[in-house]
C-alpha cells in the first residue's frame, strides 16, 4: 500500500494494523492508496465530486471509504475515529476495506450495468440499493471465513437503536418537505440503503438474523414489522453468492443483481412503499393501513419515551 496522512495521522502500531488487514484478504499492493485523513467528509467530496457525502449511517459513523481511480482503489480512513480505536478494530475495517478494493479491481461493481434496471428509473435506484448491500455481503463473508469477529454494528447494543432509527421512517411521513415526492422518495430509499446494508453485514454471521432476544418489545416489534420473514428471503439469495475472495463471471454477477433488485422491491413494501410505472413516468406510494401506520407511531413514542426517562 501506499500511505499518505493529511493531519494528526496514526501511531506505527495502528499503521502496522492498517497493513495486517489489506494483507489479510489480500489487499496490500502498493497500487492501493491510503490516506489517513481529519477530514473524511471533505477528502470523500473531493475525491468523488458528491458534494452530499455524509459520513452518518443509521445508528454509527463511517470509519472509511473506499473508492476506484483508474490506477486501482483509494482507501480514505476517518483518523479521529481510528485513533480512538483498538488495533483489532483498525485491522478488522482495513480487512474490509481491502474486500471493496478486490471487488473494485475485477469490475464486479455496478459500472456499465445501468442496462440491467431497465426503465424507468426508480428501478436503477433501487438495484444500487441491493448492488451496495451485495458488496457488503461477500465482503463480511470473507472476513466471516478468515475468521474474524462478528461486526460490531449488528451486537446487541446496535440492535435497538439501529430498529429504532428504521423506525424513524416516519419522520420522512410527516415532514412538510414531504410534499415534494421527490424528497419524500429520497428519504425513504435513504432508510432502506442502510437497512440493507445492515442486513447484508449481519447475514454471514447470523443465519436466523442478528441477537436481539434481550432488545427491548419495541425494538424487537420493529424488526418483526419491518424485516421479518425478509430476512429468510435475503439470507436465501445470499447463500447462492461467493465470499469477495472469489471472482463472479458476469452472466452469474448480472442475473444476482437482477435478483437483488427484487429482494429490494420487496424490502421497500415491507417498509410499506410502492413504486408505480405509468409509461415513461413513475409514483411513489405510501401503502398499508390506518392501523399499520398508529403502531408504528405508537412504538416510535414509545422510543422516545424510553429514552427521556
Ligand atoms: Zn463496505
Amino acid at each position: 500500500m501506499h500511505l499518505t496522512t493529511e493531519g494528526a495521522g496514526l501511531d506505527s502500531s495502528q499503521v502496522d494494523a492498517i497493513e495486517a488487514g489489506l494483507n489479510a484478504i489480500g489487499a496490500a499492493e502498493d497500487s492501493v492508496e491510503v490516506i489517513v485523513t481529519d477530514n473524511l467528509v471533505d477528502k470523500v467530496r473531493g475525491l468523488t465530486g458528491d458534494p452530499d457525502y455524509g459520513a452518518d449511517r443509521g445508528a454509527g459513523v463511517v470509519g472509511a471509504k473506499t473508492i476506484p481511480t483508474a490506477e486501482d482503489s483509494v482507501i480514505v480512513l476517518n483518523a479521529p475515529e481510528f485513533r480512538r480505536r483498538g488495533a483489532a478494530d483498525l485491522e478488522r475495517i482495513l480487512a474490509h476495506e481491502g474486500g471493496h478494493v478486490l471487488l473494485n479491481r475485477r469490475g464486479e461493481t455496478l459500472t456499465g450495468r445501468r442496462h440491467l434496471a431497465g426503465r424507468p428509473q426508480w428501478r436503477w435506484h433501487l438495484l444500487c440499493v441491493g448492488a451496495l448491500a451485495l458488496d457488503e455481503y461477500r465482503i463480511e463473508r470473507a472476513l466471516a471465513e478468515l475468521g474474524y469477529p462478528t461486526p460490531e454494528s449488528c451486537d446487541l447494543d446496535h440492535f435497538e437503536p439501529t430498529m429504532v432509527a428504521v423506525n424513524e421512517i416516519l419522520n420522512a411521513c410527516v415532514d412538510p418537505r414531504s410534499q415534494n415526492p421527490q424528497f419524500f422518495m429520497e428519504q425513504v430509499i435513504r432508510t432502506q440503503d442502510w437497512l440493507s446494508k445492515y442486513l447484508a453485514y449481519a447475514a454471514p454471521f447470523f443465519p436466523d438474523g442478528p441477537p436481539q432476544a434481550q432488545a427491548r418489545g419495541h425494538a424487537r416489534a420493529n424488526w418483526n414489522d419491518y424485516v421479518g420473514e425478509h430476512w429468510h428471503e435475503r439470507a436465501t439469495l445470499y447463500a447462492t453468492v461467493p465470499s469477495a475472495r472469489e471472482p463472479m463471471a458476469n452472466p452469474q454477477f448480472d442475473a444476482v443483481l437482477r435478483r437483488g433488485l427484487d429482494l429490494e422491491i420487496a424490502l421497500l413494501k415491507q417498509l410499506g412503499f410502492e413504486f408505480t410505472t405509468q409509461g415513461e413516468h413513475y409514483c411513489f406510494w405510501r401503502r398499508g393501513t390506518d392501523a399499520l401506520w398508529a403502531r408504528r407511531d405508537a412504538r416510535l413514542r414509545q422510543a422516545l419515551d424510553g429514552d427521556a426517562a
